[in-house]
C-alpha cells in the first residue's frame, strides 16, 4: 500500500483530520482536510469535530488548535518543527514590556507560544494585523513579535504609537531587495508580491504585500499572467493549482526548514503511535484563548 494510502486508512480509524499549512511540502498538503494560513487554519481548528488533529505546521500552529479546541487530541508530528520567531519572545519579555508601557494595549502576532498569548489583549495574523490594530480604543499599542510586520502596520495605521519589539522570521527577513531586483530583471512583466514579514526596503519594491492567502486572491483577482512570489517557495504548490493559467517565480533559497521537517512519513507515524500529542495547562488555554477569539471575531483584513 502506498504511503498516501497507509495514511488515509490511518486517518480513518483513528477518526482524524489533517490540518497543514501553506509552507508544507506538496506531497503533506495534497493529503491534508484543509491548507490554509495561521488565520485561516486556526477557524478551521474550532470546526473539527473528529477526535484527533494531526497538525502539519509548526509548534505555535498546533498549540493554537488545542487552545481553541481543547477536547481534541492534537497532534504535532515532528516536535521539532518549532518557529524560531516564536522563541524570540518569551513570557518574561512580555510582562516586562508591559510594566514599561502601562495603559497601551498588547496585539500578538500568532507566532507566539499559547503561554505568550496569555499576556496579550489581542492577537492577529499577517493577513488581519492592519485590521486588529486599527480597531483598538487604544492610541498607544505594543505589537510583538515580528517587527517587520509592525513597521507595515505603522505605515497605514498612523494614528497610533507602535511600541515593537526585535522579532523577525530569519526565511522572509533574509530576503534582500538585490534578490528581488535580480528577479525583476530576469522576469520584467512579473508583478512583486511580498509578505509583511519582509524587510522594509523589500515590501518598497512591492507591487502588492499581502498575507499568504492574501497572495492567492490577488493573483487570482488581478489581470497579470506572472507573478514574483516573495515568501515560503511551498505557498507556489497552491498557486499553480488555484491559478494554473499563471506563471510564479520564486526567491531562491526562500525555504523554511522548520516548516520542512514534516513529511508523509512523519504523518504516519504521528497517527501510528498517536504521537506527539500537545498539552498545555489549563490556566494558560483559559487566558490565551481570549485574544485568539477576539482576533477571530475581527476577521479577515484582505
Ligand atoms: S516561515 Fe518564518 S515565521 Fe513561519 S514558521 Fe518559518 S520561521 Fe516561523
Amino acid at each position: 500500500m502506498s504511503l498516501v494510502a497507509q495514511v488515509k486508512k490511518l486517518k480513518e480509524e483513528r477518526n482524524a483530520v489533517i490540518l497543514a499549512h501553506n509552507y508544507q511540502v506538496p506531497e503533506v498538503q495534497d493529503v491534508a482536510d484543509f491548507v490554509g494560513d495561521s488565520l485561516g487554519l486556526s477557524m478551521q481548528a474550532t470546526r473539527v469535530e473528529a477526535d484527533v488533529i494531526v497538525f502539519c505546521g509548526v509548534d505555535f500552529m498546533a498549540e493554537s488548535a488545542k487552545v481553541l479546541n481543547p477536547s481534541k487530541t492534537v497532534l504535532l508530528p515532528e516536535i521539532d518543527a518549532q518557529c524560531p520567531m516564536a522563541a524570540m519572545l518569551g513570557v518574561e519579555g512580555l510582562i516586562e514590556l508591559k510594566r514599561k508601557h502601562p495603559g497601551a494595549e498588547v496585539v500578538g502576532y500568532v507566532n507566539t507560544s499559547a503561554a505568550t498569548k496569555a499576556e496579550m489583549d489581542v492577537c492577529c495574523t499577517s493577513s488581519n494585523a492592519v485590521k486588529v490594530v486599527s480597531s483598538l480604543r487604544s492610541e498607544r499599542v505594543i505589537f510583538v513579535p515580528d517587527e517587520n510586520l509592525g513597521k507595515w502596520v505603522q505605515r497605514t495605521v498612523q494614528d497610533k504609537e507602535m511600541i515593537l519589539w526585535p522579532g523577525f522570521c530569519p526565511t522572509h527577513n533574509s530576503v534582500t531587495p538585490a534578490q528581488v531586483l535580480k528577479e525583476k530583471r530576469l522576469h520584467p512583466k512579473a508583478k512583486v508580491v511580498a509578505h509583511p514579514e519582509c524587510r522594509p526596503e523589500v515590501l518598497d519594491l512591492a507591487d502588492a504585500v499581502k498575507s499568504t492567502e492574501g497572495m492567492i486572491k490577488f493573483v487570482k483577482e488581478t489581470p497579470s499572467k506572472e507573478y514574483i512570489i516573495v515568501t515560503e517557495q511551498e505557498l507556489l504548490h497552491r498557486l499553480k493549482k488555484e491559478a494554473p493559467d499563471k506563471k510564479f517565480h520564486s526567491i531562491p533559497g526562500m525555504i523554511c526548514p522548520n516548516m520542512k521537517r514534516i513529511n508523509l512519513r512523519s504523518v504516519l507515524s504521528s497517527l501510528e503511535g498517536m504521537r506527539h500529542e500537545v498539552t498545555l495547562p489549563e490556566e494558560v488555554m483559559r487566558r490565551a484563548r481570549l485574544p485568539l477569539e477576539r482576533m477571530m471575531a475581527i476577521g479577515r483584513g484582505d
